[in-house]
């Protein structure tokens, strides 16, 4: 019996190697996407194509009412869940704290910080014993930018992540007698287009020398690791922060 995977930000990048790594692995998968509801269809269509079933579902992570009836449309189209990846995210362009606005930073954490906490609450209520649910796996996407500061660059999104790292650990705490394991990732550089969408097409070509292993990674890198932490085989593991980052 296929379980059921929710995957936020699944068009593209990290999330989008997730959804099709997660249908080999035997999950039927909802790929959440905001705009580009091609790309979304795309990778459903390779879910499908590995034997698993796939639902293109467009919410704002940072909208509760959207989230909620994404959350009602998985429910009734899948089942109910027992997998959620807080994938979306997203950086701004290389700034300074003194040249930031408000809005920038409301921008940084309704989405990365808050958008994770809405999607977790709402798979909990899914997923948890207590809820007569039947358990089930969450892991965020953090960034070794929590750990690394991201100075003159963007630290805001670096204190979003941190505030995800707290979460995870707060989170895993709370649920794991109720069936769910709650646990984090923080990718180093990773060969997606979330740095063009930064302003910074080359940033991984340009750092790659201050990485161990001389080389950004892939988003079928970290997609195994997630892929590892929603499977049975890290039943143990919970609270967990894996870092995904060549060293760095
Ligand atoms: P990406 O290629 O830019 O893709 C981001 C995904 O998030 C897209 O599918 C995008 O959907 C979605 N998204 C953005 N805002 C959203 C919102 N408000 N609601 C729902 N979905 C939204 O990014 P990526 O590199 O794969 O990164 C994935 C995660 O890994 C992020 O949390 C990021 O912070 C983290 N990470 C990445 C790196 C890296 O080097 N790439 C390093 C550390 C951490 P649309 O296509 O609809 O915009």
């Amino acid at each position: 019996m296929r379980k059921v995977l929710l995957v936020t930000g699944g068009s593209r990048g990290i999330g989008a190697a997730t959804c099709v790594l997660a249908a080999q692995k035997g999950w039927n998968v909802a790929v959440n996407y905001t705009a580009n509801s091609k790309a979304a269809e795309e990778v459903v269509r390779h879910i499908e194509a590995a034997g698993g079933k796939g639902l293109a579902v467009q919410a704002d992570v940072s909208n509760e009412t959207e989230v909620m009836a994404m959350f009602d449309k998985v429910r009734s189209e899948l089942g109910p869940l027992q997998g959620l990846v807080n994938n979306a995210g997203v950086v701004d362009v290389s700034a300074r704290l003194d040249e930031m606005s408000m809005a920038r930073w409301r921008r940084m954490f309704d989405i990365n910080v808050l958008g994770s906490m809405l999607c977790a609450r709402e798979a909990i209520r899914q997923m948890s014993t207590q809820h007569g649910g039947q358990g089930g796996a969450i892991v965020n996407l953090s960034s070794a930018a929590s750990r690394l500061g991201a100075p003159g660059q963007y630290l805001d999104y670096a204190a979003a992540k941190g505030a995800i790292d707290s979460f995870t650990l707060g989170l895993a705490k709370e649920v794991a007698a109720e069936g769910i394991r709650v646990n984090g990732i923080r990718p180093g550089l990773i060969d997606t287009e979330i740095h063009a969408s930064g302003g910074l097409p080359t940033r991984v070509k340009d750092l790659e020398h201050l990485v161990p292993v001389k080389r950004g990674g892939t988003a079928m890198e970290v997609a195994q690791a997630i892929i590892w932490l929603l499977s049975d085989e890290a039943s143990y593991t919970t609270m967990s922060m894996l870092d995904v980052s060549g060293g760095r």
